[in-house]
Formats: C-alpha cells, structure tokens, sequence
C-alpha cells in the first residue's frame, strides 16, 4: 500500500487575514519512490509536510504514514523529518550532536554507539565527526541533519529545501545521498524550489502553487513542451 496517502487535506491558517496554505488535496506516495514537491516560496510545501508529521492540524481532510494516521505515534518514528533551515548547536562536534538529538529521541545507548558512525560515514562526515558543527560548510550541516533523520531507520523521510544556501558541490554531495536513499528503498519526500534539484533525483515530481496541486508526473512529463 501507499506510504503517505492524503484525501482532501487542507489548511487555512487563522488571524486577522486568513492564509488558504494548502487547497483540498489529494495524494499519495508509493513505497521506494523519490517524490519531489516543486513550487515557489510560499506556494505551501513546508505546510504540506508539517500536516503529514502532525505537526499542523488539519482544517479539513485526513493524511496516512505507512498506513496509519499522522497522529499516530508509531507511524511517526518510522519517518525521519529534516526541517527547512535546520540549525545546531555550533559548540558540539558532529558525533555529539548525532547522539544527544537520539538522547533526546530515546534511542537507546546501544543502538546509538552502533548507528551513529554509520550515519555519519553514510553522509559521509566520518572524517568530520569530531570537529565542532559550528565549523561546517552549509552542506555538511544539511549532511548532518539528514543523518539525524536516519538515526531511527525511516522507510521514509521528508527532506525541506535541503539544498538551499549550499554550493553546488554540496548540493551534488546531497543529490547522490539521496541516491544512496533511494537506492536504500528509503522513500523520500523532497520539497524543493528549484526544479534543478529535484528533475535530477526523483522518480515522481508534482508542482504546488498558492496552496493547489497544479501539475504532477514524472520528471519527463513536466519538462516537456506543451
Ligand atoms: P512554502 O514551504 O512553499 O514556502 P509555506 O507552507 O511555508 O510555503 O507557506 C504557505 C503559506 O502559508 C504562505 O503564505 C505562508 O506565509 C503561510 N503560513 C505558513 N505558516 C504560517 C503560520 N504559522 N501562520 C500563518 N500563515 C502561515
Ligand atoms: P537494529 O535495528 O538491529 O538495532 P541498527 O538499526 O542499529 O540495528 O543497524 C544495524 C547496523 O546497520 C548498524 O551497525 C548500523 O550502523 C548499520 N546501518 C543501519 N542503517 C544503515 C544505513 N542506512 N547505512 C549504513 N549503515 C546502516
């Protein structure tokens, strides 16, 4: 079955002017697939996948993880979130970070001291792993927060402008891992506002604009003329 299925999921934040973030949506993605959200800034991806976390209630609508609703915490630690913007501490090194956020999460000691050099090797940061975040390159920091999604072996993970802000040999390092993903069976769910990043990577792409899905196919589809 699917592992995220939305059906009519909508959003309009409140206040003095209300904000229609996201239209009656219908959507679903299937295991193993690389599915890019495309639009501009403000078009509501990041809302999108703060309803798919449970992270915003719905104004209308319902969304499932693997199955299951959002609410639903099982559901919710077999997915691994990297936020837009995603900052760290800059005083910790990158091993550290990965262990205190799993700390946090209540991953158990064991599986943290297994996973984590994994992780970072994975993201390749292994030869970065005890030097201080805070003297990272923009890439490596997104590098890291993605290892910080997989610490709980997701089948599927959200990623938010991962790319943004990054040099375009990071933003290559950051392509290829979510090769390595794929390629993983990790299904991965990219919201991008640059059809460059997301045309190279995904199996599936839709285009969200002022809150509504306004195109959706393979990569091919969209980019041809007509
Ligand atoms: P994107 O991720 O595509 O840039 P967002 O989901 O962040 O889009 O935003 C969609 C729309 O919802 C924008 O008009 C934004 O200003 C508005 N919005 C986002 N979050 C909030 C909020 N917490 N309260 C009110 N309006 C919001
Ligand atoms: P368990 O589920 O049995 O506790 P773990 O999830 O901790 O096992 O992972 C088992 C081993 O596989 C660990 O050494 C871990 O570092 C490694 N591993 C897990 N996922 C990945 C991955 N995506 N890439 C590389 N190594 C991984």
């Amino acid at each position: 079955g699917a592992v995220l299925r939305t059906a009519g999921l909508a959003k309009t934040y409140g206040g003095r002017t209300p904000v229609e973030a996201l239209r009656p949506l219908d959507l679903e993605v299937g295991p193993g697939e690389t599915f890019g959200l495309l639009g501009p800034n403000g078009a509501g991806k990041t809302t999108l996948v703060k309803l798919l976390l449970g992270l915003v209630r719905p104004t209308a609508g319902e969304a499932t993880l693997l199955g299951r609703p959002v609410s639903d915490a099982d559901a919710r630690r077999e997915v691994g979130y990297l936020p837009e913007g995603h900052r760290f501490p800059p005083f910790l090194t990158g091993r550290e970070t990965l262990d205190l956020f799993a700390r946090v999460g209540g991953v158990d000691a064991d599986r943290r001291a297994r996973r984590a050099p994994a992780l970072l090797d994975l993201v390749r940061l292994g030869g970065a792993a005890d030097r201080k975040v805070g003297t990272y390159s923009k890439g490596m920091l997104q590098r890291l927060g993605i290892a910080q999604a997989l610490m709980n072996r997701p089948r599927l993970v959200f990623l938010d402008e991962p790319t943004d802000g990054v040099d375009p040999v990071g933003r290559r390092e950051i392509r290829e891992l979510i090769e390595t993903l794929r390629d993983d069976g990790v299904t991965v769910f990219l919201n991008s506002h640059l059809l460059s990043e997301v045309e190279r990577v995904c199996t599936r792409v839709a285009i969200l604009k002022d809150g509504a899905l306004v195109r959706e196919g393979t990569v091919d589809d969209l980019t041809r003329v007509g």
